[in-house]
């Protein structure tokens, strides 16, 4: 890819269907990339079967499909990437900066800082490999697009975190890392809930001396009692809907004032009018918006 060319991309994990909450990340990630003229990809973040529901890999590409949201490339599977994976813990454990942690959950008590699990690790058992977090190091911030400066400490609110799990299982992410830099992403556009992760994912880049991408991280969905509208809270699956009124919902929820007018003109439309004005601005500092009533549980 041409430097300095946009590249984004939307990233789900296929725990369950795509819902209003997913759509919007879809969305919002979509017309930043298409605004700019960029590209847009797409990687399914399979990296914990147990976890994985049988057919929503399917749902979420046919749906995103369903309502025009085009893909450039062929869409990318974490599952196949093992190899990939490992190299860059072999990588990180080679600079010093992941290591093997034999502590049990219990012994773990709390601490943020582990090197006292370092030894010995017993290799008979499973174990987890961490990164190991400087325990003096200074707040880490970042400038998000729409949240503005964004800080955490490594030390304080981090210490040394998972990048592959006892279970043997990659953690999302070590591989997000990996990914986002094999493919050349340099923007990122995602929902708020994983803000707390971007520190991690920048102590990684660091590690490997490798520049980072940009962030948006918009607002999520949520019912109407706050929570956020999720798998988890067993969020409605979306059907595929070409009158346009969907992504009409998704994009006045995302703040872009579409007309009136523009509700049923079928989703070919609703994309061109939402490319062509697309206004990040609008979520600057919003955490958290209702989802319409419509995409709700109740
Ligand atoms: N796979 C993650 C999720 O569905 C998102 C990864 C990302 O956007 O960085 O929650």
């Amino acid at each position: 890819p041409e430097p300095g060319c946009y590249i984004g991309r939307f990233a789900p994990s296929p725990t369950g269907p795509l819902h209003f909450g997913s759509l919007l990340a879809a969305l919002a990630s979509y017309l930043d990339a298409r605004h700019a003229n960029g590209q847009w990809l797409l990687r399914i973040e399979d990296l914990d079967p147990p976890r994985e529901e049988p057919g929503a890999s399917h749902h979420i590409l046919s749906t995103l499909e369903a309502y025009g949201l085009n893909w450039d490339g062929s869409v990318r599977y974490q599952s196949q990437r093992q190899a990939v994976y490992q190299h860059g813990l072999q990588q990180l454990a080679d600079k010093g900066v992941a290591f093997p942690c034999g502590c049990s959950r219990k012994q773990l008590q709390g601490r943020l800082h582990l090197r006292h699990c370092l030894n010995p690790p017993d290799r008979s058992q499973d174990y987890a490999w961490r990164f190991r977090v400087d325990p003096n190091s200074a707040p880490l911030c970042f400038q998000d697009r729409l949240q503005g400066r964004v800080c955490l400490s490594p030390a304080n609110d981090i210490g040394d975190f998972v990048i592959r799990r006892r279970d043997q299982l990659w953690s999302y992410q070590l591989a997000v890392v990996l990914d986002d830099r094999d493919q050349g992403i340099n923007q990122i556009v995602r929902g708020i809930d994983l803000i707390d992760s971007t520190q991690r994912q920048l102590l990684i880049y660091q590690a490997f001396d490798w520049s980072a991408p940009q962030y948006a991280h918009i607002p999520v969905a949520t019912e109407a009692n706050g929570q956020k509208l999720s798998k988890q809270n067993l969020a409605l699956p979306l059907q595929p809907d070409p009158s346009g009124q969907t992504l009409w919902l998704a994009l006045d929820w995302l703040r872009q004032h579409p007309p009136v007018a523009l509700q049923y003109e079928g989703n070919p439309s609703v994309l061109q009018w939402a490319i062509q004005h697309w206004q990040p601005a609008a979520l600057n500092g919003i955490h958290g918006l209702p989802a319409p009533v419509s995409f709700q549980r109740s």
